[in-house]
C-alpha cells in the first residue's frame, strides 16, 4: 500500500523544508496550503526536482467543512494508500496586547493552530490505527512553553497542541502511532520578517535566529521509523533560550 505523508502549511517556510525532508524519507507528499498556488507550486517542483513524489491539496485548515471536503476526496481518489505520516504545521500568529485584542484575532489563532490539529488528526489517525503505523508530528513553539507577552492567543494554542500531544500519545501508543511535537524558538520566515534579529539575538544562546532546515531536521527525525520509541515528546528548536 502506497504511504503518504500530509503536511499542512507546506508551501512556504518551515513546511516546505518539512516537505523536502519527508520526501527524502520516501513518503508521497500532500502538500496542503490556503492561498499562495505559486509557492505551493515551487515547492511541489523542489520535491520533483530531488526525485520525490508530491501533490498539492489546497484547503483552508481553520474550517472543518473544508478539511472534510478535501480529504473525503483525497481518500476517494486514493484507494490504495494511506496516510502514514501527518505533520500539523500550519500557522499563523496575530499579536494584540490581550486587553486590545478582538474576537477575530483570538478566534482565527486558534482555529488555524489548535483547532486543525483536532479536525485533520481525527480524519488521518483511524487509518494509522487500521494499519498500526503512524508518526504525527505537531510544530508547536516556544511561546506555547513559555508564554510570549502579546500573544496570548497564539501560546494558548500552541500550548493547547502540546497537552494534546501528550493525551493522543497515550491513546494510540498501543498500536504503534507515535505522536510528538518540535517547539521552534525564532526562525528565519515570513512570520518573523517583521521582527528584527538584531533585536532579539542577545536572548538567544546560539545568538542568531534559526533556519526552517534546522527545525525540519528534527521534524523529519520525529517522523521517521528511527524515532520508534518517542512518544509524547515536546523537542525545543531554538538555539538554547532555556524553557
Ligand atoms: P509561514 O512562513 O508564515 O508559513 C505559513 C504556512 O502555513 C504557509 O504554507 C501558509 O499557506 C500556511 N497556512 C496559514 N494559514 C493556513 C490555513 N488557514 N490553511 C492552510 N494553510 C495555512 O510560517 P512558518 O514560520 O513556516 O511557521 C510554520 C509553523 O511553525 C507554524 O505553526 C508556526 O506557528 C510555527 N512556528 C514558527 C516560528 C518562526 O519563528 N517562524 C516559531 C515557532 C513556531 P499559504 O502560503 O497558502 O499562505
Amino acid at each position: 500500500m502506497k504511504k503518504y505523508a500530509l503536511v499542512t502549511g507546506g508551501s512556504r517556510g518551515i513546511g516546505r523544508e518539512i516537505c523536502m525532508k519527508v520526501a527524502a524519507l520516501g513518503y508521497a507528499v500532500i502538500i496542503n496550503y490556503k492561498t499562495n498556488d505559486e509557492e505551493a507550486q515551487h515547492t511541489l517542483e523542489m520535491i520533483l526536482h530531488g526525485g520525490g513524489e508530491g501533490e498539492l491539496l489546497k484547503f483552508d485548515v481553520s474550517d472543518p467543512q473544508a478539511i472534510d471536503k478535501a480529504l473525503d476526496e483525497w481518500f476517494e481518489s486514493h484507494h490504495e494508500a494511506y496516510i502514514a505520516v501527518l505533520v500539523n504545521n500550519a500557522g499563523i500568529r496575530r499579536d494584540n496586547l490581550l486587553v486590545f485584542m478582538s474576537d477575530a484575532e483570538w478566534n482565527d489563532v486558534l482555529s488555524t493552530n489548535l483547532g486543525s490539529f483536532f479536525h485533520i488528526t481525527r480524519k488521518v489517525l483511524k487509518n494509522m490505527l487500521i494499519n498500526r503505523y503512524g508518526r504525527i508530528v505537531n510544530v508547536v513553539s516556544l511561546s506555547g512553553i513559555k508564554g510570549l507577552p502579546g500573544q496570548t492567543n497564539y501560546s494558548a494554542a500552541k500550548a493547547g497542541m502540546i497537552a494534546a500531544t501528550k493525551a493522543l500519545a497515550q491513546e494510540v501508543g498501543r498500536k504503534n502511532v507515535t505522536v510528538n511535537a518540535v517547539a521552534p524558538g525564532f526562525i528565519r520566515t515570513d512570520m518573523t520578517k517583521d521582527m528584527d534579529e538584531k533585536d532579539f539575538k542577545a536572548l538567544i544562546p546560539l545568538n542568531r535566529f534559526g533556519n526552517p532546515e534546522e527545525v525540519a531536521e528534527v521534524v523529519a527525525f520525529l517522523a521517521s521509523d528511527k524515532a520508534s520509541y518517542i512518544t509524547g515528546e515536546v523537542v525545543s528548536v531554538n538555539g538554547g533560550i532555556y524553557t
